[in-house]
């Protein structure tokens, strides 16, 4: 192990405090050595914000870190248990292939947990090789990264080795680890955990962990833990409308995969959409749909309930007056998800103020885009930049009709046309991360170029700019009968 002058050099400054919980809520296990990491990504921005040098990160030494050769100054490294609801169904799960290494405290004073996926098999791996491979290592960095340029609340990705191992999928792949960062990785599983197999005691614990940690501002409420769930409910509202304003698809919304902070988290089979469609699906797993861009909300909610339920004997000692509070809070779910979803299509749209018609204003131009195919993201940006698209809605007659009408709401406010197209380019990106692009720059790294992959990221990470690297990335794939998989557990 290091001493601690040269760490302390490097920046590493961890606390530990979820190991303070309860023991049922973690294993102590330590990363499984690999035999040769080599540092592929370094998010320099990210790092420095976090507190650490990027050039002692990049040295040997951090490398060793970062493929959990060795263990940095002032770790307790676990396994953090939860259970959930996978597809619905109820199992017990835990972190069967990551270990978080403690909670590197920011020079801005904020806590981040530092975790290395993919670092060796712990108590919870089940089956499970405890391993991860570049690929889908890599995807989680190009999209958790696209994700914190658009502005919504996500884990981030700080570094990516790879491990001079081979993991055993379908076919050997390179071993890799990523080293995610997360405001916490306290789920509506960790709690499911807790309710399920443990004492009240010990959810009482977690609720004032996670309290603390994310919802400071409650302390002292009256009913604390009815104010928690809803503040919840509040942030999952605004994060879930944040994805379906960008076409995002997370994919895999099982309730291990919903964070309590509000951060999207677990970018296995996630995509964007290119052409609108409510139904759209990317996952190969998800035959029925459960987790179909429309339904996100819905799925939003029913995760919403699970956790709800989990608080039950915190919330009241009547249990029917429990079981009312907790309903009335969840209930609330769909009203701010709503308010949220139209407030950021109105920005869209260049929209200030309220009308009552605006609703249905979305939904006429939403309901055509889904008629004529049109690319959801490269719609929006035309009417920002007011440059007709030579696609086939933009000859018809209905959309034509639709944009005098559009352009009529937008007198009826005070602003002036030009405040107008500003708000529009703020709030609609010119580039997301489109999955050939994504498979594109991965395929490359996997053959040794990270290049593709640092031009993509250079424009991801500014997505609301619009230049003619931006205009590259604009442009949709070729046209293909093959429909765009993506897979969990990789
Ligand atoms: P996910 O589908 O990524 O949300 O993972 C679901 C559960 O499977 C989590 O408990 C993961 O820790 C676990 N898991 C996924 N991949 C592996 C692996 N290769 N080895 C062990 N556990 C895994
Ligand atoms: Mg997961």
């Amino acid at each position: 192990m290091a001493d601690i002058k040269e760490i302390n050099q490097i920046g590493w400054y961890l606390d530990n405090s979820y190991a303070n919980l309860p023991e049922t809520f973690f294993s102590k296990v330590k990363p499984t050595p690999v035999s040769s990491p080599r540092l592929v990504v370094l998010n320099e921005p990210l790092a420095e914000a976090l507190g650490f040098s990027s050039k002692e990160l990049k040295k040997e030494e951090s490398t060793a870190v970062f493929g959990g050769n060795k263990l940095p100054e002032g770790t307790v490294p676990i396994a953090q248990a939860y259970a959930g609801h996978q597809f619905g169904h109820f199992t017990m799960l835990g972190d069967g292939r990551v270990i978080l290494l403690g909670e590197q405290i920011a020079p801005s004073g904020e806590r981040f947990d530092i975790q290395l996926k993919g670092s060796g098999r712990t108590p919870y791996s089940r089956g499970g090789d405890g391993r991860a491979a570049l690929g889908p290592m890599l995807r989680e960095y190009i999209i958790s990264e696209a994700m914190q340029g658009l502005g919504i609340p996500t884990t981030r990705s700080l570094a990516v080795v790879t491990t001079g191992e081979e993991v055993m999928r379908e076919t050997p792949l390179i071993g890799a680890i990523l080293t995610r960062v997360a405001k916490s990785h306290i789920r509506v599983a960790t709690f499911q955990y807790a309710a399920a197999g443990g004492t009240v005691h010990e959810l009482k614990a977690l609720a004032d962990y996670t309290i603390k940690r994310h919802y400071k501002e409650l302390e002292g409420c009256e009913n604390l833990y009815l104010s928690f769930l809803k503040a919840v409910v509040e942030r999952q509202a605004s994060l879930i409308a944040k994805w379906m304003l960008v076409g995002f698809i997370h994919g895999v919304m099982n309730t291990d995969n919903m964070t309590i902070s509000g951060e999207t988290i677990d970018y296995g089979p996630c995509a964007f959409m290119d052409i609108y469609d409510p139904a759209a699906v990317f996952s190969s797993i998800d035959r029925q749909g459960r987790y179909a861009y429309s339904n996100q909300p819905t799925m939003g909610a029913w995760n919403l309930a699970r956790f709800a339920e989990t608080l039950l004997p915190l919330l009241h000692d009547d249990e029917n007056e429990a079981v009312r509070l907790a309903q009335e809070a969840v209930s609330e779910f769909s009203q701010l998800y709503h308010n949220s979803w139209l407030s950021g299509m109105r920005e869209k749209l260049g929209i200030f103020n309220e009308e009552l018609q605006d609703k249905a204003l979305v939904e006429d131009l939403l309901n055509m885009m889904y008629k004529y195919k049109a690319d959801y993201t490269n719609t929006f940006l035309a009417l920002s930049y007011d440059k007709p698209e030579d696609v086939s809605m933009w000859n018809t007659d209905e959309f034509n009709y639709w944009l005098v009408s559009w352009k009529d709401r937008l007198s009826r406010q005070a602003q002036a046309k030009d405040v107008c197209w500003e708000l529009m380019r703020k709030s609609n990106p010119s580039v997301i991360p489109r999955n050939h692009r994504v498979e594109e720059a991965i395929s490359a790294a996997e053959n040794g170029d990270f290049s593709v992959m640092h031009k993509l990221l250079k424009v991801l990470t500014c997505p609301f700019s619009y230049s003619t690297e931006h205009a590259e990335y604009a442009s949709l794939p070729p046209k293909t009968n093959k429909r765009y998989r993506t897979f969990c557990g990789t």
